[in-house]
């Protein structure tokens, strides 16, 4: 499991397109872990949590199994969309 901190290490990981990346937030009920390619991992809401607000209500993670995730995190669930 890596922590993802800048733009140019999460377009590096959605241009291999392998893999998982895993949202945290303290706030939501439930975070997902989604495929690298889903299109609700985007390079916008990156910036918003990373970048600007400097990960203090959340974090991005890239793990290359997503089980991995689901073990490390207890509020961690599967996205709906890419990992049905
Ligand atoms: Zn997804």
């Amino acid at each position: 499991m890596e922590e993802i901190l800048s733009v140019e290490h999460f377009n590096e990981i959605k241009q291999k397109g392998i893999g998982y990346i895993a949202i945290t937030d303290h706030i939501l009920p439930v975070n997902r872990v989604h495929e690298v390619l889903c299109g609700d991992v985007s390079v916008k809401h990156f910036h918003k949590k990373v970048i600007e607000s400097g990960r203090k209500n959340g974090k991005y993670y890239f793990v290359e199994d997503y089980f991995e995730a689901l073990d490390k995190f207890h509020k961690m669930q599967r996205c709906s969309k890419c990992l049905p």
